[in-house]
């Protein structure tokens, strides 16, 4: 078994992008630190905010959370777990028991919001709808306006200062990609590591949106919920082989294999681009508002309210 290179006590992680092995306390050391890192140069956090936690019983909102309850006495901000039951059954009730177990045991509650109250349709409802050719589109195109929506609203209610979400290193690079694949650059503009302007575009709501995990990668997600012993669930939803971020994932996972240090390339290349937040003029331009709910919109109406107009018909 190798070694750790800091303390020389049995490793458990490998890191191949760095070629070093570290054990699981040096792991949980370096993975924290990331996030704190992302705190100082991002400004994630201050003294009194109450920021929602989206959880999903997964590895990384499960990691994510169980850092900030570390880091929330030491920076004074308080931590409002939310999750969003999308109602897919056989993939979110199952993790669902896995985020109560985790906020019960940091003492936090958790509160819940489903698409089935939301819009009158669980997530499997509307998957129905599409196939029945009554609706059109990916069930991701569908779930990603109504989470954020869920979101925006439970930190509305909730008078949360921020929303943090569970997007890794992984995530952030996937979307870089397929922004330059879908020939859409100037959604990279739109989109940071804490954006005020990805609320304010299609689907309103006025919660900064912050992403603690954006220096740490999808694996360590996963292995630092192992090491710390953290509950969460492993299964995938059914319906993401519908999405291109798929695609995209497994070119980066393939590429990343043979490549080691190319995620965290593509991850700088995108921050460096953009310093990490989104463009302030852009913000500037966004003029229009949801003739329904008041909030930003890039037509007559938000994508959360034009879903849920395409839902009653
Ligand atoms: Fe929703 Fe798509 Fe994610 Fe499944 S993979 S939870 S449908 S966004
Ligand atoms: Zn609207």
């Amino acid at each position: 078994m190798p070694a750790c290179v800091h303390c020389g006590k049995p490793a458990v992680v490998a890191l191949d992008y760095a070629n070093i092995d570290l054990c699981g306390l040096c792991f949980t050391c370096l993975f924290e630190r990331r996030v704190w890192k992302a705190n100082r140069e991002f400004k994630l956090f201050k003294r009194g905010d109450r920021v929602v936690v989206g959880v999903s019983g997964g590895k990384d909102s499960s990691a994510m959370l169980f850092v900030l309850s570390k880091m929330a006495g030491q920076i004074g901000f308080e931590i409002l777990p939310v999750l969003v039951d999308e109602g897919i059954e056989g993939y979110r009730n199952k993790a669902i028991p896995l985020a109560e177990q985790l906020c019960e045991r940091l003492g936090l509650q958790l509160k819940i919001h489903s698409y089935k109250q939301a819009v009158g349709k669980s997530m499997d409802e509307i998957v129905q709808l599409r196939d029945a050719g009554k609706i059109r589109g990916k069930s991701c195109s569908f779930c990603g306006v109504l989470r954020r929506r869920a979101l925006d609203n439970a930190a509305v209610e909730l008078k949360a200062t921020k929303i943090a979400v569970g997007h890794n290193a992984d995530d952030v690079a996937q979307t870089f990609l397929m922004n330059l694949l879908r020939g859409e650059p100037q959604r990279n503009e739109r989109f940071g590591v804490t954006s005020m302007h990805e609320q304010s575009t299609d689907f309103g709501g006025v919660v900064p949106r912050i992403r603690p995990l954006v220096f740490n990668t999808e694996k360590e997600a996963a292995e630092y919920c192992l090491v710390n012993d953290l509950p969460f669930y492993l299964g995938d939803c059914p319906y993401a082989v519908e999405a291109f971020r798929g695609e995209v994932k497994d070119f980066l996972n393939n590429v990343e294999e043979k490549y080691p240090g190319t995620k965290f390339n593509l991850l700088h290349s995108f921050l460096k681009e953009k310093g990490g937040q989104a463009s302030p003029a852009k913000e500037k331009a966004v003029v229009l508002k949801c003739a329904k709910c008041n909030s930003p919109a890039s037509g007559e109406l938000c994508k959360a309210c034009e879903i849920a107009e395409l839902l009653k018909a």
